[in-house]
């Protein structure tokens, strides 16, 4: 319709689009192949974009590496304030990039708009952490010396981002990376490689306002192969990867191989243990949103709940009750709760969870099934069901991106601990409970083992000033906020001598 085609054009996108960007340069090159963007939220074709070759990304890393030894010289605050005026654009760009991310990716257009204030904030936190870029100061043990601590600038860090958080994860990465003077070259998700375009149309019209060299925001546009070679690169000393467990394990074997640095946002397989001296409103809310919000792909989607024996049958039926309230259809339409996955692979691994769940034993209390008829043609829309499990299934174990929820009961605090570690992945979890004593127990030592772990707020969404990661299968990366930035860099000790004489360390004499 019209209004997208504006809001596209606003945004840079054309019908047919480049591989690779270094800045004002864009290009493609012989051999690449085309693929076809289609929206899940009405199956309409939105452009085309051309996939880049290996000599697209080389073309592309060359001078991303000529344009590091610019970057690093110019001090942090005045990068900081370069990403101080890409928040404004992004301010200016909120609505239509919200769509964007809301058309091409699913989520609903809040969500979008979210996704975009999301990108804002770190822009904010990051213009802040360019002028607290700290190192400590020790106290030498020889006389006359002066030890500290300093940070540099790492180099090329490349960025490989899931379809779910199309642009939000780059700009966690990216604005980070620049006050610290590295600089970026980013493979988006082959699903949403459009958003990623408009970001890079949005950053170049600032970079190009300062100055700032081509190759410091760097985009390539294409599939795994394009991952792989990064992950190989030894030019690249930083990769921020985030997606599936199997995606990263293969690049922390390849950067690994290499003794390059990796940061890893990786598959969560998240619960919410609901106790008996839980606020049910809580709950329910919590869970509900967690549970069924960006239609279940998010990796912070609540996927099991962790219920009390002694409230278990009343809290089911609240869930049932709710369930039934849900509106399926357009995210654009804001009256909408649930929008569609993102592609019939999707659909197709949705459905094969079901039918696996109900194989192992899995009793469905809210049915699924894939919708169709007005308003559902691209295939995408899926019913968010529930079913009742024990946490030691396959599937359970399993991350399934879409809205399947789990529930299992528990009846002391120790086993729902037990219950929420049991699993592969350590992304997020929650306890609702008013009880001190037990939201202590479980943000303790021997409480949840997940990166994140909320108390009274649900699992999924987070803001950008923690630290944000988690453990075991989800990779051990921390990005975002808290001191996130140090794995952006490399850190060096000095010591200085400022005496007429040279003690050495640990009084070891040497006498020539
Ligand atoms: P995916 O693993 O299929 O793809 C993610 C990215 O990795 C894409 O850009 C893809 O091209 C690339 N890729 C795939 N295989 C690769 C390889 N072998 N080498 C290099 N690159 C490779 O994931 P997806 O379907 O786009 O996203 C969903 C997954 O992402 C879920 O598991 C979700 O939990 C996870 N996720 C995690 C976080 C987090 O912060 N922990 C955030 C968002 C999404």
């Amino acid at each position: 319709d019209n209004k997208t085609k504006t809001i596209l054009s606003n945004l840079g996108i054309n019908a047919i689009n480049d591989a690779f960007s270094t800045g004002s340069t864009w290009g493609s090159a012989p051999g690449c192949t085309v693929s076809t963007i289609s929206s899940p939220v009405d199956g309409q074709k939105i452009a085309d974009v051309n996939m880049a070759t290996t000599a697209c990304y080389d073309k592309t890393i060359l001078k991303a590496t000529e344009a590091f030894t610019t970057w690093r010289g110019i001090p942090a605050p005045k990068r900081g304030e370069i990403v101080r005026q890409i928040g404004l654009a992004l301010r200016a760009h909120k609505d239509d990039l919200g769509y964007l991310v809301s058309y091409e990716m699913g989520k609903s257009l809040q969500e979008g708009r979210g996704e975009v204030q999301e990108m804002i904030d770190i822009c904010d936190f990051a213009v802040g952490l360019s002028r607290q870029l700290y190192g400590l100061t020790m106290h030498s043990e020889r006389p006359q010396h002066r030890m500290y601590e300093q940070y540099h600038p790492l180099g090329v860090v490349g960025i490989i981002s899931a379809f779910n958080f199309p642009v939000a994860v780059w700009s966690w990465n990216a604005m980070l990376g620049w006050v610290c003077g590295d600089v970026c070259v980013w493979k988006p998700s082959e699903k949403t490689p459009l958003t990623a375009i408009a970001c890079q149309h949005i950053v170049q019209t600032v970079f190009e306002a300062n100055s700032v060299p081509e190759g410091v925001s760097c985009l390539v546009i294409g599939d795994r192969s394009i991952g792989e070679l990064m992950a190989n690169d030894t030019r690249v000393p930083l990769i921020s990867a985030t997606g599936s467990t199997r995606m990263g394990k293969a690049v922390a074997a390849a950067v690994g191989a290499r003794l390059g640095k990796s940061l890893l946002e990786l598959g969560g397989n998240n619960a919410v243990i609901i106790s008996e001296h839980a606020d049910l409103n809580i709950a329910l809310t919590g869970a509900v949103f967690g549970a069924v919000g960006t239609a279940g792909q998010r990796c912070t989607t609540t996927r099991r709940l962790i219920i009390h024996e002694s409230i278990y049958d009343a809290f089911r039926q609240k869930l049932v009750n709710a369930y039934s309230q849900l509106r399926i259809g357009n995210p654009l339409n804001e009256h909408n709760h649930v929008g569609p996955l993102i592609d019939h692979d999707a659909v197709e691994a949705y459905l094969k969870s079901i039918t696996a769940c109900k194989a192992q034993g899995g009793k469905f209390i809210v049915e699924g099934g894939v919708l169709s008829g007005d308003g559902y043609e691209s295939g995408c829309y899926v019913r968010p069901c529930i079913a009742e499990v024990e946490n030691h299934y396959g599937i359970v174990q399993h991350e399934t991106f879409a809205p399947i929820l789990y529930l299992i009961k528990y009846s002391t605090l120790n086993q729902a601990i037990q219950l929420q570690n049991g699993v592969p992945q350590g992304l997020s979890s929650a306890i609702i409970t008013n009880h001190l004593r037990e939201a202590e127990a479980f943000l303790s030592a021997s409480g949840s083992d997940c990166g994140i772990a909320n108390v009274n707020i649900g699992t999924s969404g987070a803001e950008i000033g923690g630290a944000f990661g988690g453990e075991k299968e989800t990779g051990g990366g921390r990005e975002s906020g808290s001191d996130a930035w140090k794995v952006y860099m490399r850190r060096q000790t000095n010591t200085i001598n400022y005496s007429t004489s040279l003690p050495l360390a640990q009084g070891i004499k040497f006498e020539l």
